[in-house]
């Protein structure tokens, strides 16, 4: 009955705002605060988050869009339907300046496996609507048409591949990192603000506002759930855990973090569970999509030695050590007891840097930044989950923009056993329009069977019995409008790890 009465309310007060607006109170209306869009996140069976951020001069070098010190009430609904005429949640929520004005609603009390449109309303304006979605509920197994991508930087090119994944229409989007880049603008096809490199909490919410403003990103944010973890460009280029790059720009590097971390937290649709606590933030999770797959979500950033012998591709042996970790003792043990609860068919694991093994040279030279540089950590998780009879492991990568496919062995060295499957996406933009066909493949590495230098993103088909991969990739990026094909596609199946040729 209360709920009733609330959308009575709300419904009424959405539809007085034409009168208001052509009365007196006018002069006195609020300038547009939703210049970033709207987003979902995080879906379980019961809800979501719902994310904005009211910035209506979004990029102020002051990083406060455009608003005051005051709280701002805003007001949300959940409902069945496009129009609104079926409201299934609403209430309000206060925006605060501490965190730049943004918005993480945690709806709950939804009906599991279904789609919902929500909106916003604040200072007499409404938001766009955005369509979210429930995952199904444990015990059942619908099949599910995933989206994910990584790596777009807003200078090398348009957004366009956001808006073709926005244009399928998935259940779900998962973002493996580089969603902004830090660097300085130059002005390749777009240019960043602000134009030196960012590194105060100022610096990384406009940098953040620019790549929000864009309407391709604000469409794929409004299609469907997204559930994001970042890479290294949030922060800085290959940074550490606590090391640097490099040194430039100067200033502490822990407060660089924590002003990167914070941000980024401000800007997406996560729960509370993944608020920043100092200069540290929680955001390795696992999600289930009912009993057919579970998402669990790595941080291979936050808690990783430095990379062996520097950065770069090199032959180093201290990339062996067995003491070397990418995911930090707590993440690992996570991630292997959760592999160990077999909460649904499929076990997919979202994360950023390439898995397999990828030699560049018959000298053994390798990626120091991958998890070839951390080989010890990575056959802990491989025995881990053959240990633990996981037959259904699948590995989602960013990072490389360009894209990959690869059969996951228990040795690389014996290419004896095919015990899981990767899965890498190229970028939205990093790296420019492509040459079409990858020249990554190599004797050295006979489990690694596609490569493809577009930029794109991949979609996903998954049931009980198998999941179907479709390689998207655009002409150009460049220039705005490109298409996208299906340069190729996957099969893998159930209980039986590797690609099989679609
Ligand atoms: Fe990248
Ligand atoms: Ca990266």
């Amino acid at each position: 009955m209360t709920q009733l009465n609330r959308r009575t309310v709300l419904l009424g007060g959405i539809a007085g705002v034409g009168t208001a607006l052509a009365g007196a109170a006018v002069a006195r209306a609020a300038a547009y605060p939703f210049t970033l869009g709207v987003a979902s996140g995080e879906p379980t069976a019961d809800g979501f988050v719902l994310w904005t951020r009211l910035a209506p001069s979004p990029l102020n070098a002051d990083g406060l869009g455009g608003m005051s010190s005051a709280n701002v009430t805003v007001e949300w609904q959940v409902a069945t339907d496009q129009n609104f005429t079926q409201l299934a949640a609403s209430g309000s929520t206060t925006a605060v300046q501490a965190w730049a004005h943004s918005v993480h609603v945690e709806v709950a009390g939804l009906q599991a496996n279904r789609e919902y449109w929500y909106r916003f309303r604040a200072s007499g304006q409404i938001s766009p609507v955005g369509r979210a979605r429930t995952a199904p509920a444990a015990g059942t197994s619908p099949a599910l048409k995933m989206l994910f991508a990584s790596c777009s930087h807003y200078e090398a090119g348009y957004f366009t591949a956001y808006r073709r994944m926005a244009e399928e229409a998935p259940d779900l989007i998962l973002h493996l990192g580089d969603y902004i880049y830090e660097g300085a603008a130059g002005s390749a096809v777009r240019t960043h603000v602000p134009s030196a490199e960012i590194s105060s909490l100022a610096n990384y919410r406009v940098r953040h506002a620019l790549y929000k403003t864009d309407v391709d990103l604000q469409a794929a944010h409004g299609a469907a759930p997204w559930i994001p973890v970042w890479d290294d460009h949030e922060v800085e280029n290959n940074y550490a855990n606590l090391v640097r790059n490099d040194s430039s720009p100067a200033g502490d590097f822990t407060a660089r973090r924590a002003a990167a971390y914070k941000a980024y937290y401000e800007h997406m649709p996560l729960r509370s569970a993944q608020l920043p606590a100092s200069h540290n933030m929680q955001l390795y999770r696992r999600l289930r999509w009912g009993s057919l797959a579970t998402f669990h979500l790595l941080d291979t950033r936050q808690y990783r030695d430095d990379q062996a012998c520097g950065d770069g591709t090199k032959v180093c042996a201290d990339a062996d050590l067995a003491s070397r970790t990418l995911t930090g003792a707590a993440q690992e043990a996570w991630l292997l007891d959760g592999l160990g609860q077999h909460l649904g068919t499929w076990d997919i694991i979202g994360q950023q840097v390439f898995f397999a093994q990828r030699l560049a040279a018959a000298d053994g030279s390798r990626s120091m930044d991958s998890w070839d540089g951390y080989t010890a950590s990575r056959g802990r998780i491989q025995a881990g989950w053959q240990a633990r009879g996981n037959t259904s492991t699948v590995v989602l990568t960013g990072d490389v923009h360009q894209h990959w496919a690869s059969n996951i062995m228990d040795n690389y060295t014996t290419q004896n056993q095919v015990i899981g499957t990767e899965l890498v996406t190229t970028s939205i933009t990093s790296g420019g329009d492509g040459s079409g066909a990858g020249t990554g493949l190599s004797s050295l590495n006979p489990h690694v069977k596609f490569n493809w230098n577009k930029r794109g993103y991949v979609r996903t088909v998954t049931t009980p019995t198998q999941m179907t991969v479709d390689f998207r990739a655009l002409n150009q990026v460049t220039v705005r409008g490109s298409a996208a094909t299906t340069v190729r596609s996957y099969v893998i199946q159930a209980g039986s790890p590797g690609l099989q040729t679609a």
